[in-house]
């Protein structure tokens, strides 16, 4: 059925390898490229060398990919690189004729700042080329963002309150370590928290608000409000929202190290001198980190990702509270990455999939809440992302 091309081989691309192979009905031919190809090579070998091409590109750099798209022609590109790429390859995309699909908006490299005006932009470019975009098809956002339509399209009339409940009770038993690229994680973490109410966004200190919420199966975590950019479509594409919060849990520790990281500096996101070379202190804190690929082996506990939802159904106030629980043992031993990578990478591999069904394909940019969530929903089951709904529940909030 379809042509596609992953960019990006760290622990995302290891489990949207594992999948796109495992679902060969739809994705008939495929090719992993990255910055460094012999981890393309050594994840296409565990897989089975014969079905997964591997290729070199940097994907910061146009030409770069346009040289790949001519010669692989992919109908589809799945970019679970870095945020610093989205620019580059959609403009890849429009300039070659191929179809677009990430899980984390643009980011520029020189200011921790994460906004969808930039990918926003390229509506109407996408639009007129008959190109499709999907942005933004991890977990988070992603996932949350279909449960919320999909609470939208059979549960509400109106939604009134949105809460995303983001946890991770996994231990991977290192002192520290990010789930995913260190770099994105820690820049993602350390901003001023900010959330919607009331038509205005309310700006909060880094972690000001907290208080411990009970999850599916695991019991109480403290959890805290900081920004997340699923919130920003969201509540433009459901403006009956009169408010909408992330929450995620930190562990005492996390927080101890990230407060000591960034008060000695290794947090800077701008270039340094150091015995004459130019470094970025973040960069070089990546470098010296544990790889979130090489997590897996030892992680156990699972996450629980949800969407804590009250509004209104024939008149009637309503709670409802959507979830999926991952374990870190099972996503290892399925695809050798932890639960993070496979609460991320099993979405966009379900992504790319309605895309090549004809399910998710119109020209244009668009977040995954503007899709028909019913056909996501039923894979996700069906792909390892099994979720559960509770009605009319203690929301916590
Ligand atoms: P990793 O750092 O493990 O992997 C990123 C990969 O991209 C690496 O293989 C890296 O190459 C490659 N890469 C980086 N720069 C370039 C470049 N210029 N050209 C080509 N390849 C490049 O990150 P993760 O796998 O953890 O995360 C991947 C993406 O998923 C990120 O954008 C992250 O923000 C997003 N994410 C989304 C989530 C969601 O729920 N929506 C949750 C978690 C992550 P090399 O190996 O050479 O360094």
């Amino acid at each position: 059925m379809g042509k596609v091309l992953i960019i990006g081989a760290g622990g995302v691309g290891t489990v949207v390898a594992h999948k796109v192979a495992q679902n060969r009905d739809v994705f008939t031919e495929i090719m992993l490229a990255s910055r460094t190809k012999s981890k393309c090579d050594a994840i296409a070998e565990k897989i089975g060398k014969d079905i997964i091409k591997t290729a070199q590109v940097d994907a910061d750099n146009v030409e770069d990919l346009i040289a790949l798209f001519n010669s692989y022609k992919p109908e589809l590109v799945i970019n679970v690189a870095l945020p610093y790429q989205d620019l580059t390859i959609m403009d890849a995309c429009l300039a070659c004729r191929v179809n677009y699909l990430d899980t984390a908006n643009y980011e520029p490299k020189d200011e921790a700042k994460f906004e969808y005006k930039w990918q926003w932009a390229y509506q109407d470019k996408f639009k007129e080329a008959g190109l499709t975009a999907i942005l933004g098809c991890g977990f988070d956002p992603g996932v949350t963002s279909v449960f919320t339509a999909y609470a939208a399209k059979h549960h509400f009339d109106e939604l009134q309150t949105l809460d995303i409940v983001d946890c991770n009770a996994g231990d991977h038993g290192k002192a520290f370590a990010t789930n995913f690229n260190p770099e994105i994680n820690i820049r993602e973490v350390t901003q001023k928290g900010k959330y919607w109410e009331n038509g205005k966004w309310v700006e909060t200190e880094p972690h000001e608000i907290h208080k411990p919420l009970n999850y599916p199966n695991i019991g109480a975590k403290e959890s805290y409000v900081i920004y997340h950019e699923e919130l920003e479509s969201l509540v433009k594409n459901f403006p009956s929202l009169q408010r909408a919060r992330f929450w995620m849990t930190f562990g005492q520790e996390y927080l101890t190290h990230l407060r000591v990281i960034q008060n000695i500096g290794m947090a800077r996101i701008d270039p340094i001198i150091y015995n004459g070379v130019e470094i970025v202190p973040i960069q070089f804190l990546k470098a010296v980190l544990p790889d979130p690929g090489e997590l897996g082996e030892n992680y156990v506990g699972e996450t629980s990702i949800g969407c804590r939802i009250k509004g209104l159904k024939d008149g009637k106030e309503r709670t409802y509270y959507i979830y999926n629980n991952c374990s870190h043992e099972a996503a290892y031993k399925e695809t050798g990455a932890q639960g993070v990578s496979y609460t991320t990478g099993v979405p966009a591999t379900i992504g790319a999939m309605m895309f090549f069904k004809g399910l998710w394909r119109q020209p244009g940019v668009f977040n995954v809440e503007e899709f028909n969530p019913d056909p996501f929903m039923e894979q996700l089951n069906k792909q390892g992302l099994p979720w559960h709904e509770l009605f009319d529940v203690d929301l916590e909030m």
